[in-house]
């Protein structure tokens, strides 16, 4: 039986894939926080170049991939499609369990799909010089590797608790030649406000945001980029389910099950969107699961509303499953999924039936985790660990049924700067957290008020 599909490079897909094209109802539109009223490309100018403004809101199904960025893209792509015929065999499934591998990128995570271009349309544009925030620092290194290779400066806020326990990110960041700053920091209004309220804040996703955002705004050379939530992002990561489907295609199957981990939605949206694209247009009948930290359940017990992305409320107002903009998360080992908002195009999906969600603890993420790197070998990020939870849950009710359905993964990257988080599971000092619904009660009160 084969188990690894490789796509040849001319097989590589030239365009990103848009879900807003295909979408029976259309997605709610950013909106001015200021205002309230749908923000415009001017009102995001300061912070965006305009072709990635104009993805932002194109009706267009396909976006040319520019030729600069697949032959950047090439170097790591396609990745590899595999089965996991040894994962099967311990969970004792008749369900065919394929995974598509993003860990093989030199930040290993599906993370440069999408900073490779955002680089390269900034760059094109004429600025020199990036902002962004970054938690356990994927992002953050992703896209230092991308300014690097076009020649622009990058400065990273990265959440202060992670730059303290997670050196080994920060040091990529370094060698990638970007400079590093721990959140929140001095060096912003937003910043020294987030201290004068705590001087012993540890940080948050939503505080480096402001921060990042703050400098981008007030510096004419300077843009802010984001490394998920946002539509282009979502755009950018279909090209790991369009080689999917390829690759699935190739393999003689068709997913019966579609499965991402879900922070801000991005890793989830590549691997899926293609398939609901199919599912909307050809009426194929794919569930398709997005899957979330039980400690952050933005999809699952989260408010459908428009609120900021950040705590400083700097940014535009999204209409996306939110915790509140002011949420700080338990301190869970999954950095990539602490965030309190969700892409509004993952939001739409779910609040249109096209997908489901689900939520784990992360005693059971890396349970799964450790079984598959035991079987599978390789090491999962613990982000991704929560679609390894899910897959272990489906090939179960499989087992119950019977039934050999195809199921379908994305392993988002490897964990080898993680080893700490598996140090604490195999230890059992590992602690779970489910986020109280009350909590999110009190937050909604404290959210934007759109009629
Ligand atoms: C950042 C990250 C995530 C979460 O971000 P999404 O935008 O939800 O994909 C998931 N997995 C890995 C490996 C990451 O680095």
């Amino acid at each position: 039986m084969a188990t690894k599909y490789f796509l040849s490079e001319d097989r590589m897909p030239t365009s990103w894939y848009n879900l807003n094209s295909d979408f029976p109802a259309p997605l709610p539109p950013p909106l001015h926080p200021g205002t309230l009223q749908p923000a415009g490309p001017d009102d995001l100018a300061p912070l965006f170049p305009m072709a990635l403004i104009m993805q932002e809101m194109t009706p267009e199904r396909y976006i040319e991939i520019p030729e600069e960025v697949q032959d950047i893209y090439k170097l790591w792509r396609p990745t590899p499609l595999f089965r996991a015929p040894h994962w099967e065999k311990a969970l004792d499934t008749p369900a065919k369990i394929f995974f598509k591998y993003e860990g093989v990128s030199p930040a290993g995570s599906h993370k440069p799909n999408t900073s490779v271009p955002q680089a390269y349309y900034n760059k094109q544009e004429g600025i020199t010089k990036l902002t962004t925030e970054t938690g356990a620092g994927q992002w953050g290194s992703a896209l230092s590797m991308a300014c690097q290779m076009f020649g622009m400066e990058l400065l990273v806020y990265m959440v202060k608790i992670s730059y303290q326990q997670k050196p080994y990110r920060r040091s990529m960041i370094h060698t990638w030649g970007a400079e590093v700053i721990p959140s929140p920091s001095d060096t912003t209004n937003a910043g020294r406000a987030f201290l004068a309220n705590d001087p012993d804040s540890t940080g948050s996703l939503g505080m480096a945001i402001s921060e990042a955002v703050e400098v981008a705004a007030t510096n004419e050379d300077t843009h802010y980029s984001l490394g998920s939530v946002l539509n282009h992002v979502m755009h950018h990561q279909t090209v790991i389910g369009q080689e999917a489907m390829e690759q699935c295609a190739d393999a003689g199957v068709y997913p019966d099950i579609v499965i991402g981990c879900a922070g801000g939605g991005s890793n989830f949206a590549g691997i899926s969107f293609p398939f609901i694209g199919a599912k909307i247009r050809e009426g194929k009948e794919t569930r398709i699961i997005a899957v979330e930290p039980a400690a952050c359940p933005s999809l699952t017990k989260g408010i459908y509303a428009y609120d900021f992305g950040d705590v400083g409320m700097l940014t535009p107002l999204l209409k996306m499953h939110t915790l509140g903009h002011d949420f700080v998360p338990a301190g869970i080992h999954a950095g990539g999924l602490r965030y309190h908002g969700m892409a509004p195009m993952v939001s739409h999906a779910l609040q249109l039936g096209l997908i489901e969600a689900e939520a784990y603890t992360q005693n059971a993420c890396f349970k799964a985790a450790v079984q598959f790197a035991r079987t599978e070998g390789i090491i999962p990020a613990p982000e991704s660990s929560h679609a390894l939870a899910s897959v272990v849950n489906a090939a179960e009710q499989c087992k119950q049924s019977g039934e050999a359905k195809t199921i379908l993964f994305n392993l988002s990257g490897h964990g080898h700067f993680d080893m700490a988080a598996y140090d604490n599971y195999l230890s059992g000092n590992l602690q779970d957290y489910a986020y109280p619904a009350e909590k999110v009660a009190e937050a909604q009160a404290r959210m934007p008020q759109v009629g």
